[in-house]
């Protein structure tokens, strides 16, 4: 397989880690005035235990985009060759990387994913799954767009403008790219 060249994430210095992880609480808050449906993505590592969050995206229709790197959980083995080629050819994180734990960010997401009557649109059983199982969403929270047409192809129907703090302009995949994709989709829906 030939990858095709990705141009690196914007050279833009980032905001300091206390800044970004303020920027995601205003977001979510916001997210929760607002009470619509939201969009959510991640992109995930590998782990001997499983997948584990890396990035994290959620957003509404003309509401703001909430977007937090996640810390690898301390007590589990990375696997090195699947993620160093989701690092290299997919998604571009390295494990190490992340502002938020993930217990944090299951505090964080509470009051917006776990309150009744919240619909949360995803693609994708398995990111799904490690809502439920990590951020104790409720499965019947989630509507699964598994009929849509895939990520890599709703990303090109409905660009965003929308970027993310590590991706930038990158064309590697993307939490918030996806999430915004997602979003276009379903309001194309009749
Ligand atoms: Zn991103």
């Amino acid at each position: 397989m030939v990858a095709a060249p990705v141009r690196a994430p914007s050279p833009t210095a980032p905001a300091p880690q206390p800044v970004r992880m303020q920027a995601f609480k205003d977001a979510v808050t916001k997210l929760i005035d607002l009470d619509a449906p939201l969009f959510c993505d991640v992109q995930m590592l590998q782990s001997t235990e499983g997948d584990v969050i890396k990035e994290f995206s959620v957003t509404t229709d003309w509401g703001p985009t909430a977007w937090t790197l996640v810390r690898p959980p301390p007590l589990v083995t990375p696997k090195r060759l699947p993620n160093e080629y989701l690092r290299i050819y997919e998604h571009g994180i390295p494990w190490d990387d992340g502002d938020a734990d993930l217990c944090q960010l299951e505090e964080m997401t509470r009051d917006l994913f776990q309150r009744g009557g919240v619909k949360i649109f995803m693609k994708g059983h398995e990111k799904a799954r490690l809502l439920v199982q990590q951020l104790k969403v409720n499965f019947e929270s989630i509507h699964l767009l598994d009929h849509a047409p895939r990520l890599t192809t709703l990303r090109g129907m409905f660009p965003s403008s929308a970027q993310c703090p590590f991706h930038g302009r990158s064309q590697m995949l993307c939490a918030v790219r996806n999430a915004h994709a997602l979003l276009g989709y379903v309001m194309s829906q009749p």
